[in-house]
């Protein structure tokens, strides 16, 4: 057991900084048994700070002084201490120079926090505090220096040599060494930083500015990855191009550069001009990886480089802010990538992974606010409140002024904030100062947390053609907080008559011209509102466009879903129309009360199969079930088992009942041998591999044909893993172990694609999955120190595989436990992501919930465990 609590930060302690640093001056001396950093630091007192600070502070963390001098005198140790997480330096002057040498071990560092290797080269990840694992520094982000980086290694092992800036001199050095200097014009926090040193090839290109600057583009991968870089480079020329024309930000630096590397807790960095990403989020061909992963990277790529205006030339305060940068960073990325490809899917996309994720995680233990006001560990906090819900407070931002005010917003907040560390509340502030709109009330989304529940009714007045619409808000209470205030929520609306036509919304009865859709303001915790000159009840089509993050409750019948998922004129909600008619379908037999699977579904699917003049976009995703999780998240004690069981069995009967239509749309949507990334062709590939797995799981014979021969001649992985999918969810045994097999033989030496390869493994629905995913741990292929082998096998199988981890008996929960503790010891922050599923505890029936309780209390009870899981394991046991 832990033997004593972390200290828990609150952001009502927040002080500013009792010392700046104007200048960094490092040195890095790499070796293969550890690393020398000369550390120079330029340190004056703060004039803003109140009170004076006798000592100067430093954070640390795992570090080995070697020397500390002051001005260039060496000082003797009883000037200052090393408490191991600090170095306090004595009696300082008001200005001076600090020099300070540590020696750290990259090569035994597998936390991947600080300076680590990862496939021999040198990398660095120092967001949010892993500067301090480098040297000792005021690691937060509102001390903002200039660096100069020197970086010293072997040049046969080492030929390049990285870090933030233009590279200002270069040498070599005795014994085989060389140097590469960098220097970085812009001030910035110190979670900025980054160095590279390895073995890389190089793919350039070159962007020319809006100004007409042009900018020397640059990926750095290692030689076997080198044809896989093109996808990456399209989507930074495009990101910086819609940056300049949708935001007016033009890029500052002379090179932008990108370094994949393959062992990375997170999905990529956005380090001033040396971004670092994660291989999977970086790397691509149609080969090797499939649409989702094409699209994911476009959109990482984007938002790594928006962030080098919305978060590193206008940064954070301190951390309890970092929905500042993320929020607004992940609205932005969103925006481009609805602009690249079809925007009423991207809104799907990002309001399922809403719903389902982070609705789940705002109702549960580690429930918090868009800023938090305290935390253990920060890492913790890099969360889907933080981020999606971030940036649809943002995007509520923009719904409210409209885009031309909130561009203007966003310029003003550019302006007034470049090159300083600010808070939310100086982003709204800029959004009301330019706007002239009162935004006081709306402030309540950063600092309540829970989701929103509105319930409306309706009711008709025929004689006076008055529709009455009654909107009432409620916010649960979450940890910490109780009896909210209710918030200001932008509400879109449409009404819809008979023939499916959006009638005009008259809120006083001679209104002419009326909007056919609205968005009403609601700021109350009861609002009515009435729609005149009406001569027939309308549907309601509420939320348009998920156009706030709450939850609707409203008794729509059955007719009226299928008449919304026909003629709803908003695209997004004829979608959401369609998943809450299943839903309904679902929870009937889970409960009970239907006995079959109810007609009208199957002939609502079956006209969205066989009518190629549907948006085929659209269609795809209609196609798609609620998932399982967000069936979860939508019960009130979730009967993980009996979920899984209806939810398959209305696949079951959709697929037997519709076999002609989803042959017919497999047919229809064959492969032309091209491969492009058109929302056309997307949703065509989706289709001919939902069609193939729906056919796949009731045992379809021919399908299974059809699958093997998809799976030998598929040009793109989209297909090939389309599938092997199919396949490996199929009875078809002797097929499945065949396919997997020759998948492996071929593709074993692409560590993206075996990453692939384990995850759809650990997501199967065969029984004896957990036997599996036991095998594919000592398999050779997997590796405990890769975050990305670790996430696509007990990561997916925890967090997306429902009926094989909600084992009655516990065993999923248990093997769950295990690997946190094990993973524990080598890598606190992804032991503490990984163990979020067993945090949902209170969400599931007897006896998954009990079991999943004493699995939390198992992990809660290891020795020595980490500040990480401490924090997660103990607040959700509460
Ligand atoms: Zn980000």
């Amino acid at each position: 057991m832990r033997t004593s609590q972390p200290r828990t930060i609150y952001l009502s302690e927040y002080r500013v900084p009792a010392f700046l640093v104007d200048h960094v001056d490092l040195r890095f001396e790499l070796f293969e048994n550890g690393a020398r950093v000369h550390s120079t630091l330029t340190v004056r007192r703060n004039p803003e700070y109140p009170g004076v600070a006798e000592h100067l502070e430093l954070d640390g963390d795992s570090l080995k002084l070697e020397s500390v001098s002051l001005d260039g005198i060496e000082l003797g140790a009883d000037r200052y201490q090393d408490q191991g997480d600090k170095l306090v330096v004595q009696a300082v002057p008001d200005k001076f120079g600090l020099n300070v040498v540590t020696w750290i071990e990259p090569q035994n560092n597998t936390r991947l926090e600080g300076l680590y290797k990862s496939s021999g080269m040198f990398c660095t990840q120092c967001e949010a505090e892993g500067f301090r694992c480098i040297t000792f520094f005021p690691d937060r982000p509102d001390v903002m220096a200039r660096f100069r980086t020197r970086v010293e290694a072997d040049r046969e092992k080492y030929p390049v040599l990285l870090s933030n800036g233009n590279d200002v001199d270069r040498g070599e050095l005795a014994d085989g060494r060389h140097f590469v200097t960098w220097e970085d014009p812009f001030p910035k926090p110190c979670y900025l930083f980054a160095l590279v040193a390895g073995d890389l090839v190089l793919k350039q290109d070159t962007f020319t500015t809006c100004s007409g600057r042009d900018i020397d583009l640059r990926i750095y991968v290692e030689a076997r990855n080198a044809a896989k870089c093109d996808h990456a480079m399209d989507s930074l020329k495009r990101s910086m191009r819609w940056d300049e024309e949708v935001y007016g930000r033009e890029y500052d630096l002379d090179i932008f550069m990108i370094v994949a590397v393959d062992d990375f807790n997170m999905g990529a960095m956005e380090n001033k001009g040396l971004n670092i990403f994660n291989s999977s989020c970086v790397l691509a061909s149609p080969e090797t990886a499939a649409d989702t992963a094409f699209q994911r990277i476009e959109a990482i790529v984007a938002h790594e480089y928006f962030h080098n205006w919305s978060g590193n030339r206008v940064t954070c305060r301190d951390w309890f802010q970092l929905s500042l940068k993320e929020g607004f960073t992940v609205f932005r990325d969103a925006g481009f990538s609805a602009d690249m490809g079809s925007p009423t899917v991207k809104r799907i996309e990002d309001a399922t992974l809403m719903r389902t994720a982070q609705f789940a995680e705002d109702a549960g233990p580690m429930s918090h606010p868009v800023r938090p006001s305290s935390y253990m560990e920060i890492s913790n906090f890099y969360t889907l409140t933080i981020y999606e819900k971030g940036a649809e407070v943002v995007r509520m931002i923009h719904t409210l002024l409209g885009p031309e005010l909130f561009r203007k917003g966003s310029d003003l907040y550019f302006e007034r904030h470049d090159g300083q560390a600010v808070t939310t509340d100086d982003f709204v502030k800029a959004m009301e100062d330019a706007s002239g709109r009162d935004l006081g009330q709306f402030r309540l989304w950063y600092e309540q947390a829970g989701t929103p529940l509105l319930t409306v009714r309706d009711d008709f007045d025929s004689e006076a053609g008055i529709y009455r619409l009654t909107i009432e808000q409620a916010i649960p209470d979450s940890p910490g907080q109780t009896s909210k205030n209710p918030q200001h929520i932008p509400f879109a609306l449409g009404l819809l008559g008979a023939d499916g036509t959006d009638l005009p919304l008259r809120l006083f009865a001679d209104e002419n011209d009326a909007p056919s859709e609205r968005v009403l303001e609601l700021t109350a915790a009861r609002h009515e509102f009435e729609f005149h000159g009406l001569s027939e009840r309308p549907v309601p089509s509420l939320v348009r466009g998920f156009s706030a993050p709450v939850r609707v409750d409203y008794p729509w019948t059955r007719e009226q879903l299928i008449f919304l998922m026909n003629h709803d004129g908003d695209g997004f909600n004829r979608w959401d129309a369609g998943q809450r008619l299943a839903v309904d379908v679902i929870q009937a037999l889970i409960r009970g009360d239907e006995e079959g699977v109810d007609e009208r579904l199957v002939e609502a699917y079956r006209s969205l199969l066989s009518d190629p003049s549907l948006d085929q976009a659209l269609v795809a995703k209609m196609l798609q079930l609620p998932s399982e999780a967000y069936l979860v998240e939508l019960a009130d004690s979730a009967d993980a088992q009996a979920i899984h069981g209806a939810r398959t069995r209305v696949l079951d009967c959709l697929a037997q009942a519709l076999r002609g239509e989803l042959l017919e749309c497999y047919r229809r949507n064959g492969d032309d041998g091209s491969y492009q990334l058109t929302p056309e062709a997307i949703a065509a590939r989706s289709l001919r591999n939902t069609a193939l797995s729906w056919l796949l799981h009731i045992g379809d014979r021919e399908a299974c044909g059809l699958a093997q021969t998809q799976f030998q001649d598929a040009g793109n992985m989209t297909d090939r893993m389309g599938a092997l999918r199919a396949l490996v969810n199929s009875c078809f045994v002797t097929e499945r172990e065949a396919a997997l097999n020759d998948f492996y033989q071929c593709w074993q030496d692409d560590p993206q694609v075996v990453e692939q390869w384990f995850s759809v493994q650990a997501a199967s629905l065969q029984a004896g999955t957990l036997n599996h995913i036991r095998e594919l741990l000592a398999h050779p292929a997997f590796d405990w120190k890769n975050p990305n082998k670790v996430r696509s096998v007990i990561g997916v199988f925890a967090g997306q595989n429902l009926a094989q981890f909600h084992q009655a008996d516990g065993s999923g929960y248990i093997f769950l436990a295990e690997q946190v503790c094990r993973l524990d010891d080598s890598n606190p922050q992804i032991a503490a992501r990984l163990v979020s599923p067993l945090t949902r505890w209170r969400k599931f029936a007897e006896p998954y919930g009990g079991k999943m309780k004493q699995a939390l209390a198992s992990v809660r009870d290891k020795e020595g465990l980490s500040k990480d899981v401490f924090e997660i394991v103990h607040k959700s046991l509460k």
